[in-house]
């Protein structure tokens, strides 16, 4: 079968031997593979990343000196089960899997270490407990993007917003955008989206973002103003004052009053939750000064140089800061089936397909912020560059 490997930063299309499934495994063809940004970041970053990893306990992160197949964003069709595989899907059933597979004892990320080939090939292997059927005929183009739609939904269940709250989207690459989707999708009426490029911005507004800025000329904060957010240390010292104030004027015992709105959540103050989706040095320092006071922050980007920010700052607002890592295996399969039944449409995402032999172009293409989202390969095709 065909595969693109890379080897020091290098992509080329290879002849490999086809992998035989082993007990619990299923051999899929795959019909369709996103190309992740954390894929273009391993191409030349991957020795850190996997150094990273180590210090968290796992030793076999990709290496540059590595040959390794990229792709954890698929969807593929099943050809063959391995001996013992009890209720395997019938071959030709269309699967998307959360991108894990054993081998021995160790569990590895498929696509993410040289142990687990992924999906920029023909052919792959993946775990038959964790393959899911794609239902309602949905086309494999948009069941592709369960993986990274699933990243998205898990960020947003850790937030913790609700529909009133105000969503303020820093960063409209693939990760934004599917953000965005399903902010929209869970109905939070205010979701303000920013990014420098006019393209990506008018994606923005295609994922049904309400307000889309330009951070050159706009703040995204000041957009998030007129909905009852603190916006400076006087203002939030005044409110606390003012309140003790006005219930001393009615003779009330003011701390009782206080204690029954804290009860009902009356004495939280109204926060923006913020998604930092850009995953760059500096941002969570320019997201800290320019959010309002008790704003959340939900780091999803991944910025894997060491970074500054003020602590100060973050003391001041008393900004609450998350960070996010990947989605269990329920958030996986609830995200297949909000795109499968329509409750989130994923079309807006995808600006163009390539064949294998075009994926070395379309990670050339995919710095160019101006001309894509998401790029999917089609290793039926023999598209040399990516198209619509
Ligand atoms: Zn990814």
């Amino acid at each position: 079968m065909k595969a693109v490997t890379c080897t020091d930063a290098k992509l080329e299309v290879v002849d490999q031997p086809t992998p035989t499934p082993a007990k619990g495994q299923l051999l899929i063809d795959v019909l369709r593979c996103g190309i992740c940004g954390s894929d273009l970041h391993a191409r030349n970053y991957c020795d850190e990343v996997a150094e990273a990893m180590s210090e968290t306990g796992y030793p076999d992160g990709m290496r540059s000196h590595e040959s390794v197949v990229f792709g954890h964003e698929f969807c593929g069709e099943v050809v063959d089960y391995g001996p013992g595989t009890r209720k395997a899907p019938k071959a030709g059933t269309p699967v998307v899997s959360v991108p894990f597979v054993r081998r021995g004892n160790a569990v590895h990320g498929i696509g993410l270490s040289a142990k687990a080939p992924g999906a920029y090939a023909e052919r792959l292997l993946i775990e038959q407990s964790l393959a899911l059927p794609v239902p309602n005929g949905l086309p494999a183009e948009h069941a592709a993007l369960t993986e990274p739609m699933a990243v998205a939904w898990h960020a947003v269940r850790r937030s913790g917003i609700t529909k009133k709250d105000v969503a303020i989207v820093i960063g409209c690459g693939p990760v934004g955008l599917a953000v965005i989707l399903m902010l929209k999708a869970i109905g939070v009426r205010t979701v303000i989206a920013s990014n420098r490029s006019p393209f990506r911005r008018s994606l923005a507004t295609a994922c049904g973002a309400d307000i889309v800025v330009n951070p050159s000329e706009d703040s995204p904060y000041a957009s998030a103003s007129g909905h009852g957010h603190l916006e400076t240390l006087p203002q939030a010292l005044d409110l606390a004052l003012g309140t003790v104030e006005k219930l001393h004027r009615l003779r009330l015992p003011w701390w009782h009053v206080w204690r029954a709105a804290e009860a009902v959540g009356a004495a939280t103050p109204k926060r923006p939750v913020i998604f930092e989706c850009v995953g760059v040095e500096g941002i969570i320092e320019s997201i800290v000064t320019g959010a309002p006071l008790a704003a959340r922050v939900v780091v999803v980007g991944v910025c894997m140089a060491a970074d500054q920010f003020r602590p100060s700052m973050a003391i001041f607002k008393e900004i609450d800061m998350r960070f996010v890592l990947g989605y269990t295996p329920l958030e996986f399969r609830d995200t297949l089936h909000m795109i499968a039944d329509g409750k989130v449409d994923v079309t807006p995402l995808v600006t163009g397909t390539v064949g294998l032999n075009g994926v070395a172009a379309a990670f050339d293409a995919l710095g160019d912020p101006e001309a894509h989202a998401k790029i999917l390969i089609d290793p039926r095709s023999d598209s040399a560059s990516p198209t619509p």
